[in-house]
C-alpha cells in the first residue's frame, strides 16, 4: 500500500508517518531525511544542500527526483511506502506521475494534514522555548519561510490532486491519537 502524506512544517507528519509504518508494515521515504543523510556525509553536495535547507528553501527538483528514483527501485518499497515531504512542487508531482506509470506503481491514498498557520507558529515557538528537538531549520523565522514556501510551491500540488479527486484531508489540529485514528479509519485494516 502506497501513501503520499502532506502537511505544512510542524503539522506532525513525521510522527504520524512513524505510526503508519508500524501499523501497515510499510516504509517511509522522507526526502528531508535523505537530504540530511547526504549532509552528514560531508560531501560538497551536502554542503550546498545545507545552505539551502538551513534557510528553509527548496532543493532543486533535479536532485530530489534523482534520490527518489533511486529509492523507489529498492526491494524494501515493495510492500508499500509513505512518501513524506515529496512531491513539494508541481514539477515534482508531474515527474512522480511519470515515474509511477513507468514502474506500474499505484498510490492508494493521498492525504493532507491540515493545520492553521498560527497554531504551527505557536507549536514551533513552544518547541524553541523548551529547547526540544531543535533542527537547524526549526527557528521561528525559518519556519515562517518554510510555511511561505509550502503555500507558494506545495499548495498548487494539493490543488493538482484535489482536482483529480484524489485528496483526502484530515484535521491535523486534533490530538495526536485522534489524527492517527482518522488516518487508520481512512486507510482501514489491511
Ligand atoms: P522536511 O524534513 O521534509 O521538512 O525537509 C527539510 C528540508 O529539506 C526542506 O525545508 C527543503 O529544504 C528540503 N526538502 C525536503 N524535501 C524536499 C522536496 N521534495 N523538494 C525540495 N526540497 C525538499
Amino acid at each position: 500500500m502506497n501513501i503520499i502524506l502532506f502537511g505544512p512544517p510542524g503539522a506532525g507528519k513525521g510522527t504520524q508517518a512513524k505510526f503508519l509504518i508500524e501499523k501497515y508494515n510499510i516504509i517511509q521515504l522522507s526526502t528531508g531525511d535523505m537530504l540530511r543523510e547526504a549532509i552528514k556525509s560531508g560531501s560538497e553536495l551536502g554542503k550546498s544542500l545545507s545552505l539551502i535547507m538551513d534557510k528553509g528553501d527548496l532543493v532543486s527538483d533535479k536532485i530530489i527526483m534523482s534520490i527518489i528514483e533511486e529509492k523507489i527501485d529498492k526491494d524494501d518499497c515493495k510492500n508499500g511506502m509513505i512518501l513524506d515531504g515529496f512531491p513539494r512542487t508541481l514539477n515534482q508531482a508531474n515527474e512522480l506521475d511519470e515515474l509511477l506509470n513507468s514502474k506500474k506503481i499505484i498510490i492508494d491514498y493521498i492525504i493532507e494534514l491540515t493545520v492553521d498557520e498560527n497554531l504551527l507558529i505557536n507549536r514551533i515557538e513552544k518547541r524553541a522555548e523548551e529547547n526540544l528537538d531543535i533542527r537547524n531549520d526549526d527557528t521561528v523565522d525559518i519556519l515562517k519561510n518554510r510555511i511561505l514556501v509550502y503555500k507558494n510551491d506545495t499548495l498548487p500540488v494539493l490543488k493538482y490532486y484535489k482536482d483529480k479527486n484524489r485528496l483526502i484531508s484530515i484535521n491535523g489540529m486534533q490530538s495526536i491519537e485522534k489524527v492517527s485514528n482518522d488516518l487508520y479509519k481512512t486507510i482501514g485494516e489491511v
